[in-house]
């Protein structure tokens, strides 16, 4: 990407002056020391044990199978409620997948993760790492919209998360990029904050795929003075998988 179109993106996350700097007015070189992904077993997310067991029951699905499988689902009570279900999209042979929480009303009635301005903040958040829509995959850890944009219980999470087990294993992407906090606890099987969460590699499931935390596009939008620790995520995850 050429400099001129990476610098319009960065205008578009509001980081136009900013640089990431040590106390010595230097690039950060972010730790890339290992967290120990799935250390607690909380009532918050589904415990690390529980997904790798549970991921069994779509073991040796293909994608066409897989996406006939989530569209009949109804092994929880967000089947009666669903306009549709929201299986995932992009590129089959990505390097990175991007997994947030759960659609929202937008991606309920479109059938595809994040859209609308959200969306539009996470795409402008792939560009400016060098990256588009089109190369990653984006997916939720439930395919389901929860009523009132509520946060998923610890049933929903545990029945859907098979389904993006066997995507993971499917992909065999050489980074996770979590984006909010539900998303970063189901994933990692922990309660810890965001905050504690981010700026560490962690590990996830059988396959220890790399996995980094951020902030939701939604919050972000919310938020926007976090913009800026969300570039630094960014450019850590880069920092992660060009060392893959
Ligand atoms: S949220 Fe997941 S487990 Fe629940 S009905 Fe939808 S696809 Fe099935």
């Amino acid at each position: 990407m050429n400099s001129q179109l990476r610098r319009e993106y960065l205008d578009a996350l509001g980081l136009k002056t900013w640089t990431l700097r040590t106390a010595h007015g230097t690039a950060d070189a972010p730790s890339l020391e290992i967290a120990s992904g799935a250390t607690s077993a909380a009532p918050a997310a589904v415990p690390a044990p529980a997904r790798d067991v549970s991921a069994m029951r779509e073991a040796g699905v293909d994608w066409d199978e897989l996406r006939a499988r989530v569209a009949a689902c109804t092994r929880c009570s967000l089947s009666a409620t669903r306009t549709q279900t929201v299986f995932g999209v992009g590129n089959p042979h990505a390097d990175w997948l991007i997994v947030g929480e759960a659609p929202g009303a937008e991606e309920d009635r479109r059938g595809e993760p994040f859209v609308g301005r959200a969306g539009q903040l996470l795409n402008s958040m792939l560009h400016a790492i060098g990256l588009a829509r089109e190369q990653v995959y984006i997916a939720n850890v439930l395919k389901c919209r929860p009523p009132g944009n509520r946060d998923p219980n610890l049933t929903e999470a545990a029945e859907c998360l098979p389904y993006l087990e066997r995507q993971i294993a499917l992909l065999k992407p050489k980074i996770m990029l979590a984006v909010g906090r539900i998303a970063a606890q189901n994933l990692l099987g922990t309660e810890k904050t965001l905050g504690a969460l981010r700026q560490q590699v962690h590990r996830f499931g059988l396959s220890q795929v790399p996995l980094v935390v951020t902030y939701h596009p939604a919050y972000l939008l919310r938020t926007p003075t976090e913009k800026r620790k969300a570039w630094e995520d960014l450019k850590f995850a880069r920092d992660v998988i060009s060392r893959v």
